[in-house]
C-alpha cells in the first residue's frame, strides 16, 4: 500500500511535527559529521517553504540516566541547522513543559523550532522507547499533522514515531519515501533479473535476508565472512577462516533448498593473519590450515561481474572481503565496479559498513539508492514489517 508523503498534506499555517534523524557524531560539543542533518533539508525546506512550522524531533544516542544526559542535547544540531538552513532556529531544552509549548504557541509560519533530544524521556520508565501511548498522544497534541523522516529508526516502535503518527494525519518524509520506493521495491516488486549479493561477517546476522531473499532473488552471491560457514558445510578446507560451526547444518539446508541459486566464491584472498602487511595467497576451493579466508580471489570478481550481467535490480549487503584493510578491498571493490558498470538497474545498498565501504571506496554517486538505515534497512530486506513505516497514514 502506497504510503502519504510530505506532498500529500495541507502544509500552510499548519504545526508540523517533523521526526528526522538527527542522530549525527559529537565529540566535545561538536558535530564531526553533519550527513544527517543535511540530508533531512530537502524535507524541512519543504514544509516551511509550503507555509508550515516545523517542529523537529530526533533522538541522539542512547540515555539511560541523567549522567547520560551530558553531550547529548541537540542543542549543538539546532545551532548547525540554523547555518544550514541559513536563517533562525529556536532550540528548546525540554521534550515536554511549558516552554516548550509557549514557544510553538509564538511560531510564525515557515519557522524553525528542535525540540530536545526524545531519549531523554527514556530516563524515567523509558518512555520514548517503549512508545509510551501518554508520551505518543502528548507529541502529537502539539501539531496538526506529523511527518517521519527517520528511516534509521523505523524498525523500533518508539513514541515520536508510532506514537504521534498513531494520534495525527501522517506522511511520509523525502527520505522515508526514498528508502520505501527502492529497498521496499527491491523486496516486493523487483524488476528481474534481481541479483542479491550478502557478505559481512557472519551467517547469523543474514539469515533473516538470505531466508527471505532465497525466495525473492534470482540469484544470491555470497562472499565476506559467512562464505567459509558454507564452505564447511560442502566439506571444505576452510584454515583459520571465520566459521559458525552452529550454523552449518544451515548453509547446507539453505544450499540444498536453493541449489544452483546461491553462487559461492571460487577462490579466496587468504594470509596467516589479520593484518595489512601480511603475505597474501590467493587458494582456490580449499583454504591451507595455517591461513584465514579475508577477501573473494579475482576469479571470484570476474565470476560474480559475468553472474551479474543483465540484472535489473542488485541488492547488496555485507561486504566481500575485510575492505577496512585495503590489502583485502579488492574483493568489495571489484563488486562495487560491477554494479557501477549496470545499465538500466535499479542498485541498491542495504547495511551500514556496505554503505560505508561504498562511500569510502569512492562509489558513492553509482548507486541508485544507499540506504542511511543500517538496522532498518536490515530488516526491511528481511521482509519484515517496520513499524516506523508501516505506522505512516496510507495515500
Ligand atoms: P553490514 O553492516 O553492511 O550489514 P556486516 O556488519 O555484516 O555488514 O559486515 C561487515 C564486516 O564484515 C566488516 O567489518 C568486514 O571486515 C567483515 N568481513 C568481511 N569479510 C570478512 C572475512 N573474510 N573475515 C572476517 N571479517 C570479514
Ligand atoms: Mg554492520
Amino acid at each position: 500500500m502506497a504510503k502519504r508523503t510530505v506532498e500529500d498534506l495541507e502544509l500552510n499555517g499548519k504545526k508540523v511535527l517533523i521526526r528526522v534523524d538527527f542522530n549525527v557524531p559529537i565529540k566535545d560539543g561538536e558535530i564531526t559529521n553533519d550527513n544527517r542533518i543535511i540530508a533531512a533539508l530537502p524535507t524541512i525546506n519543504y514544509v516551511i517553504e509550503h507555509g508550515g512550522k516545523a517542529i523537529l524531533f530526533s533522538h541522539l544516542g542512547r540515555v539511560k540516566t541523567e549522567e547520560d544526559k551530558e553531550g547529548k542535547s541537540l542543542q549543538p544540531v539546532a545551532a548547525r541547522l540554523s547555518e544550514l538552513l541559513d536563517k533562525p532556529v529556536s532550540f528548546v531544552p525540554q521534550t515536554r513543559g511549558a516552554e516548550l509549548e509557549k514557544a510553538i504557541s509564538e511560531m510564525k509560519d515557515g519557522d524553525v523550532l528542535v525540540v530536545e533530544n526524545t531519549r531523554f524521556e527514556d530516563i524515567d520508565g523509558k518512555k520514548e522507547s517503549k512508545n509510551d501511548p501518554e508520551l505518543g498522544k502528548y507529541w502529537a497534541s502539539l501539531g496538526d499533522v506529523y511527518v517521519n523522516d527517520a528511516f534509521g529508526t523505523a524498525h523500533r516502535a518508539h513514541a515520536s514515531n508510532v506514537g504521534i503518527a498513531s494520534n495525527l494525519p501522517s506522511a511520509a518524509g523525502y527520505l522515508m519515501e526514498k528508502e520505501i520506493k527502492f529497498i521496499g521495491g527491491a523486496v516486493d516488486e523487483p524488476k528481474r533479473p534481481f541479483v542479491a549479493i550478502l557478505g559481512g561477517a557472519k551467517v547469523s546476522d543474514k539469515i533473516g535476508v538470505i531466508e527471505n531473499l532465497i525466495e525473492k532473488a534470482d540469484k544470491i552471491l555470497i562472499g565476506g565472512g559467512m562464505t567459509y560457514t558454507f564452505y564447511k558445510a560442502q566439506g571444505k578446507n576452510i584454515g583459520k577462516s571465520i566459521c559458525e560451526p552452529d550454523k552449518v547444518d544451515l548453509a547446507k539446508e539453505l544450499l540444498e533448498k536453493a541449489a544452483g541459486k546461491i553462487i559461492l566464491p571460487v577462490d579466496t584472498v587468504c594470509a596467516p593473519d589479520f593484518d595489512n602487511d601480511a603475505p597474501t595467497e590467493i587458494h582456490e576451493n580449499n583454504i591451507p590450515d595455517n591461513l584465514e579466508g579475508l577477501d573473494i580471489g579475482p576469479k571470484t570478481i570476474e565470476l560474480f561481474t559475468k553472474e551479474l550481467q543483465g540484472a535489473k535490480t542488485v541488492v547488496w549487503n555485507g561486504p566481500m572481503g575485510v575492505f577496512e584493510l585495503p590489502t583485502f578491498a579488492k574483493g568489495t571493490i571489484g563488486v562495487c565496479e560491477a554494479i557501477a558498470n549496470l545499465k538500466d538497474a535499479t542498485t541498491i545498498i542495504g547495511g551500514g559498513d556496505s554503505a560505508a565501504a561504498a562511500i569510502q571506496l569512492g562509489f558513492a554517486d553509482k548507486f541508485t539508492h544507499i540506504s542511511t538505515g543500517g538496522g532498518a534497512s536490515l530488516e526491511y530486506l528481511e521482509g519484515k514489517k517496520l513499524p516506523g513505516v508501516e505506522s505512516i497514514s496510507d495515500k
